[in-house]
């Protein structure tokens, strides 16, 4: 269904308003309705050992679980998907596949399979090819690392984009593979489709050039500690470094980034790492230094009972705050509705403020995903009033080469071909002696499909066809769009 399509149906409800809140308990649906779980135990559930042990990397390993729950049809369109699509190898926690088809009984034979391919957190976690668009798959201008990460690293790793803070990803990995992860050139394991970038350096030499960095760069007052997902960091590494941060005076807001919150709550609720957040939130209490968490759920169904205790026990450790950042996609949350519910279920149920909702960056295959930034700032509209202001989510899109900036934020708009301009107020570490980086428009591209025929058909005669691309194809895609949107 489209987001007009979503937004018409809108109804008032008996409160006479669009959108009927109602407090919803939590409740974790039962794993043992799937035959390869029928005898795990609450004990193991709960063990974060048992989860990361358990965690479903292959077609087989899913067959184990589901079984013939599901049809071949399923199974098969997604390994077609992994081997000719996929920009991140399967990887799901037992944690996230059980809020998959959480209320559907199963009755026998292929009886989910429907349901799976509607569930919203497999359309992200389990991408099949057939989710896929077969035109305008990928948008002539997507690239690996869309938002130019790499180039901007001070440091390998250590990504300096904005004046006053950066982003340092301690490792390359994580306990669940997101279909659409934005920093699928990095994280992960090679896919058939994509080889992966690897890091250079020795991960403790590069620990300690991220830190060298700070200490003798004083206007960065704010780190983004992240990866991949800071969960797969043994807890004394992470510590250590934690540590070593809270030492540099001129940081004073620290932010650990980490899906696994709501992916593999049990690893935060492991008694060593909430004794050792505990430690650290004390240390940065006793400096004035914040230090918070930040999470990635994308729907309602990922909160769940043991998602909130995680959450609690962090809060209850210390952090200052725990910040939900999702991102929104066509076909799990492109709509007012579900973004409220998931909004209001993180705030009554887990104490998680909502904080932001990204577009998803344009990465390749990944348009089936994407929205227009018109839809946005029509989701963005249909969302306001009903959160306090404090826990209303801003959408946002992070514009290559500017970063974040609010929806309703652009300079200039072109709706028939998608084309949106964004300006910046500040240089990024690549434009130090350009002066005409404060003037000069940036451009973000909607998803073609969502175009009217006259844009789609621009789109077509700039760039000969609308077949799918990946890598050195979209890349050189990507420089004959260049030049045909520069002289546009
Ligand atoms: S958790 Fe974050 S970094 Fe890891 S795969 Fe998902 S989106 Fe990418």
């Amino acid at each position: 269904m489209s987001i007009a399509d979503s937004i018409a149906r809108l109804v008032e409800d008996e409160t006479g308003q669009p959108y009927p809140y109602r407090r919803v308990e939590l409740v974790e649906p039962d794993w043992t309705r799937f035959p390869g779980w029928r005898d795990v135990t609450a004990a193991e559930w709960e063990s974060a050992q048992w989860q990361r042990s358990h965690c479903v990397k292959s077609l087989a390993q899913l067959r184990e679980v589901l079984g013939d729950l599901v049809d071949d049809r399923f199974y098969d369109d997604l390994a077609r998907d992994q081997a000719e699509r996929a920009t991140m190898t399967m990887l799901v926690p037992p944690q996230m596949l059980n809020t998959m088809v959480p209320h559907v009984a199963p009755r026998g034979p292929g009886s989910l399979t429907d349901a799976l391919y509607a569930d919203p957190i497999r359309r992200y976690m389990l991408p099949v090819l057939s989710d896929r668009l077969t035109e305008w798959g990928s948008h002539p201008f997507a690239t690996r690392d869309s938002l130019h990460e790499h180039e901007m690293w001070a440091t390998e790793g250590l990504t300096h984009r904005y004046p006053t803070k950066v982003l340092a990803e301690l490792l390359p990995t994580c306990p669940q593979y997101c279909g659409h992860c934005t920093r699928m050139d990095l994280v992960g394991t090679s896919t058939p489709t994509v080889e992966k970038l690897k890091f250079v350096a020795k991960p403790n030499d590069r620990l300690a050039d991220m830190l060298d960095y700070l200490r003798r760069t004083p206007q960065v007052r704010d780190v983004v500690v992240s990866g991949g997902d800071v969960a797969n960091l043994p807890w004394p590494r992470l510590e250590a470094f934690l540590t070593s941060l809270l030492e540099i005076e001129n940081v004073r807001d620290i932010r650990l980034a980490t899906k696994a919150l709501v992916g593999l709550p049990q690893h935060w609720l492991q008694p060593e790492v909430v004794e050792g957040i505990g430690r650290v939130a004390a240390l940065a209490r006793s400096r004035g230094v914040s230090l918070a968490m930040h999470t990635h759920a994308n729907h309602a169904h990922s909160i769940t009972p043991i998602v909130a205790r995680a959450a609690g026990a962090m809060l209850d450790a210390g952090l200052r705050d725990v910040r939900n950042q999702g991102v929104i996609l066509d076909g799990v949350n492109a709509d007012p509705h579900a973004l409220l519910d998931l909004c209001f279920r993180l705030l009554d149920g887990a104490r998680i403020m909502p904080y932001y909702f990204y577009l998803c960056d344009m990465i390749p295959f990944a348009e089936h995903w994407r929205i227009s930034v018109a839809e946005a700032q029509r989701l963005q509209h249909h969302i306001m009033g009903y959160l306090p202001g404090f826990a209303t989510p801003r959408i946002v899109c992070d514009v290559p080469f500017v970063g974040k900036r609010w929806v309703h934020q652009l300079a200039d708009y072109d709706r028939e071909r998608g084309i949106s301009s964004w300006t910046k107020n500040y240089r990024t570490s690549l434009e130090a002696g350009d002066a005409g980086a404060l003037d000069r428009p940036y451009h973000y591209y909607d998803p073609i499909h969502t175009l009217p025929e006259s844009g789609r058909a621009w789109w077509a005669a700039q760039h000969g066809d609308a077949e799918v691309t990946l890598d050195a194809t979209a890349r050189a895609a990507a420089s004959r769009a260049t030049a045909a949107v520069q002289a546009y």
